[in-house]
Formats: structure tokens, sequence, C-alpha cells
């Protein structure tokens, strides 16, 4: 069963973002980013792809791992909502014409542009081994990614419309010496949106590398066992001890997930040592089970198979966009047709 290419629909500003392959996806992926992707794809013409190659500028991985967690990872986004037949989804690695941009944008995009952003300097200083070529240029590839297709705007994170800046400064710069008169790029938007951070089980950035995460599809169980356990106020040590809830890292967890009945009762419950907290992080663990249970369910019903035809597909709706970009910019850069 093959699933229909997506209706292009220009009356929809179209908008593209992307996410690097780290396996399966956890709460902090969702309300960070996932849940807004949901959202767009009704308003968007929205692209969605796995930045694989991106994965690779800062890790390598072995054997299957990239292959294994980009699977994982779009599974997560169909089990959360993201529907194929309503935006597309591609593998940047199946597309060597993001290969191609980001060589012809390097030979007008001055290489200070790159070292000076923050994001680089600060990891090579912390790993010396990542002062690669690759790492350097990810910026510009990013670029790449981007301008291929034009997007109105990229939905992103605070710490990421630096990045954003850089691609309109690169398509200013490509559209000033190559197309003065007809403009290729048009330079996008950072959509900056307000997204929860989740924060993790020891209450820093949830993170799988830092194992401090709730998968989106953990078992009922596993999420049941992994909240229970999570460290509470450091000052309530007995149950009779008043906490509060400034100093718990369950409470932010409260403050995305539990409506203002529930979390007056846990407040006051923890000021006055009426609850302890197990009582406190009970409701937290039912509403957590009850977001992930569909998302199980979904994930359950997809067939592998279905799942690599719909990525081969979305990358050839991708690859059709894609293509229609390069011949403008091999045009306006003199190059034969
Ligand atoms: Fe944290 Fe709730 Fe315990 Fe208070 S009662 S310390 S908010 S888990």
């Amino acid at each position: 069963m093959s699933t229909p290419l997506p209706t292009v629909k220009p009356s929809r500003p179209r908008l593209l973002s992307g996410m690097r392959p780290t396996g399966a996806l956890h709460l902090g992926h969702y309300h960070g980013a996932l849940k807004n992707w949901v959202r767009l794809q009704d308003s968007h013409d929205a692209f969605f792809f796995v930045a694989d190659w991106h994965a690779l500028t800062t890790q390598r991985p072995s054997g299957e791992t990239l292959a294994r967690h980009t699977y994982d990872m779009v599974t997560d986004w169909l089990a959360a909502g993201i529907d194929p037949e309503r935006c597309t989804l591609f593998l940047q690695s199946r597309m060597p014409e993001h290969a191609e941009l980001f060589m012809l944008l390097s030979m007008c995009t001055p290489s200070s542009w790159l070292a000076r952003m923050p994001s680089y300097k600060d990891q090579v200083a912390a790993d010396p081994e990542l002062a690669t070529y690759g790492f350097l240029g990810y910026p510009l590839l990013q670029a790449a990614d981007i301008l291929l297709y034009k997007p109105a705007g990229v939905p992103v994170g605070e710490d990421q419309a630096a990045h954003v800046e850089v691609t309109r400064e690169v398509a200013r710069r490509f559209n000033r010496l190559y197309a003065p008169e007809a403009p290729v790029f048009a330079e996008p938007q950072a959509l900056l949106t307000e997204t929860a951070r989740v924060p993790g089980l020891d209450g820093q950035k949830m993170s799988k590398s830092l194992g401090n995460a709730i998968a989106m599809r953990d078992e009922p169980e596993v999420t049941a066992a992994k909240i229970r356990t999570m460290p509470t106020d450091p000052q309530r040590v007995r149950l009779g001890d008043p906490g509060d809830p400034a100093r718990c890292p369950v409470w932010p967890l409260h403050q995305i997930y539990s409506d203002d009945a529930t979390r007056a009762a846990c407040e006051t419950g923890c000021r006055s040592a009426g609850i302890g907290c197990l009582d406190c992080k009970q409701p937290l663990i039912e509403a957590i089970q009850r977001e992930q249970a569909p998302w199980r369910e979904r994930a359950a019903a997809i067939d592998p198979q279905q799942l690599r035809w719909t990525l081969e597909l979305g990358t050839e709706r991708a690859r059709a966009v894609a293509r229609k970009t390069l011949r403008e910019v091999r045009g306006a850069m003199g190059l034969a047709a």
C-alpha cells in the first residue's frame, strides 16, 4: 500500500524544520517542537526532515545506529500526529541537492561568519575533536537545507534564532552577488514559538544523553517508576516537613501537565506537609500516562515498510521543489545548463 503524495497547497505559507535523528523521542522533544509541528501542518505547507547529515557533524555513530534512530524518530513523529498526507516528510541524506547547494553557497559565504557562531566556538573549546570542516560548515548546510525550499518561516527555539539569521545573511549575499536584478532567495523568518521547557528526572533539561528522559512511548509502569523515584525538595526530608514547590524538580512537570485545581491542592499540601511526595506525584503520573497512551497505540499500528515508503515518497516530493531552486541557483551563477 502506498501513501499518496501530499498535495501542494501554495495558498498556505511554506515552512521547513528538521530534527537530528536521536532515536525514540522524549517528552522534551514533544513539548519543545513536535507539538508545534502538529499544529503547523494544518496552517502551513510544511516540510519536516530528518537532519541525519547534521548528526554526523558531532557524532560518529556505529553500524546501523543512525538508520535505526531515523526510523524510531519518524515513528514518533507519526505517533504524535504528524500526518504525511498533510505535510512533506523527507530524509536529508537522500537529497544530494542539499549538498550541492551547500557547496555552491560556500563559494560566497565568508568563513568568518561560520567561525564566529557561538555554538561552534563553545563546543570546539569543550571538545577539540569537533574542529572539523563539517562542523564548521554546519550552519551553512543548515542554510542550504532551508533556502532550497524558499520557506516563509522556520520554527525554531531561541537558541536556534542565530542560525536563521545566518541563513538570511547568506541569502542576501547570494542575491546581491549573483542575482541583483531577480533575487533567487527570499529571506525566511524565524518563527519563535512559545514552547514548554520540560525538565528531566533530575531537574536539568530533559535529554537522552543525560539519562533523565521520559520517552514518548515509555510503558505506563516505566513512566510511573521514573516519576516515583524523582528527587523532590531537598529540604523536605521527612513526611512531616513542609516543602516548597519552587525548590522541587517535580513542580515544573505539574505546571505542564496539571490543571489549576490539582496544582493548588498539591501546592497547599506540600507547604503544609499535608500530603506526601508520592501523593503529589500520582496525578502527574496519570496525566503523563494519558498523554502517552495514544502515541503508543498509533506507533504499534505503523508498518515499518509503510514508514519507509512514506519517507521515500516525501523525499521525492521534496526533491521536485529542491531541483527547481537549484536550477535557478545554477543559472544565476552562470553554470552551464
Ligand atoms: Fe515536590 Fe510535591 Fe513533594 Fe512538594 S509535595 S516536594 S512539590 S513532590
